[in-house]
């Protein structure tokens, strides 16, 4: 497994592949690797025949009051991680390789961004698909890695590969969960072992829709309602963003269960907040 630093060294680990016709494989990753990211990497090396994984913590994807400076690095423990996944090339830029001083280019959509997280994370998705971008370009892969447990964020990666004309195959990845349930995740490293008992409320109100969906329930505000109740029954201080019954392919709220259903949480406990989702058919 080759380590790069910067752009040419990319392109130089990677020119052999090309020249041969390999298949090239993608998996972004802001590091803090755990499971979820390991089956990332496992699949593309599946499907592709050469995985590359990047490890960058994107300062353009956290707001001014988010967690950048704090982000978990553990890049020693990633690389072992990665090799032991089958990755093949680890691109680690540093924010100066990534972003000039000066750039003001920015990717951007209007629809899928809107719903779900876009309200409590202003800019959040306009940093994600600069930097996928900005990645794709550099690293020009087959194929591109995506885990659901960002169900919004793979759709608004899907669209963006479609509607900027990208050749590159976008595969959607199931999320990986602790045997509890809990949807592994970077930020549980913030959780106190309390805490880590309150997110399993997020579990059980998917469940609890799940259910609900399953038995017959069609319209969404009870829905929704059951899940916060879930929730805050574990998490009495909780701050739930959303609890919402959402169109999986626009993300737009429903009013009625009619198809196949997003359930997409994001709750504050404690200063982390922690996201999930479920989509049900009836
Ligand atoms: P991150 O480094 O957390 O920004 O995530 C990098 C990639 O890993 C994204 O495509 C995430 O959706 C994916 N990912 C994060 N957590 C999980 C998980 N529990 N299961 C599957 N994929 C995940």
């Amino acid at each position: 497994m080759k380590v790069v630093r910067t752009v040419a060294g990319l392109r130089k680990a990677l020119a052999p592949h090309r020249r041969r016709g390999r298949s090239i494989g993608f998996v972004p990753t802001m590091g803090a690797l755990h499971a979820g990211h390991a089956a990332l990497v496992a699949r593309a090396a599946r499907e592709t025949d050469v995985v590359v994984a990047s490890v960058f913590v994107n300062p353009l994807q956290f707001g001014p009051k988010e967690d950048f400076a704090g982000y978990p690095r553990t890049f020693a423990r990633d690389l072992r991680l990665l090799r032991r996944a089958g990755a093949d090339v680890v691109f680690a830029p540093a924010v100066a390789e990534m972003y000039r001083p000066d750039a003001d280019t920015t990717v951007d959509q209007t629809r899928l961004v809107r719903p779900l997280c876009g309200p409590f994370r202003p800019g959040h998705f306009r940093g994600v698909q600069t930097v996928v971008a900005k990645l794709f370009n550099r690293v020009q892969p087959d194929a591109a890695f995506f885990g659901l447990k960002d169900y919004q964020q793979v759709r608004v990666i899907e669209r963006m590969a479609r509607d900027l004309d990208w050749p590159i195959r976008i595969v959607r990845c199931p999320t990986v969960r602790e045997p509890d349930g809990l949807a592994l995740s970077s930020r549980n490293a913030y959780l106190s072992s309390d805490q880590r008992r309150q997110a399993l409320g997020l579990v059980a109100a998917l469940r609890r829709g799940r259910k609900m969906i399953r038995a017959g329930e069609r319209r969404a505000v009870r829905i929704a309602a059951a899940m916060r109740t879930e929730i805050l029954a574990r998490s009495p201080g909780a701050r739930i963003d959303y609890a919402a019954v959402a169109d999986p392919v626009t993300l737009e709220p429903v009013k009625r269960i009619r198809g196949r259903t997003l359930l997409a949480l994001a709750v504050r406990i404690g200063k982390t907040r922690l996201i999930d989702n479920a989509v049900v058919s009836p």
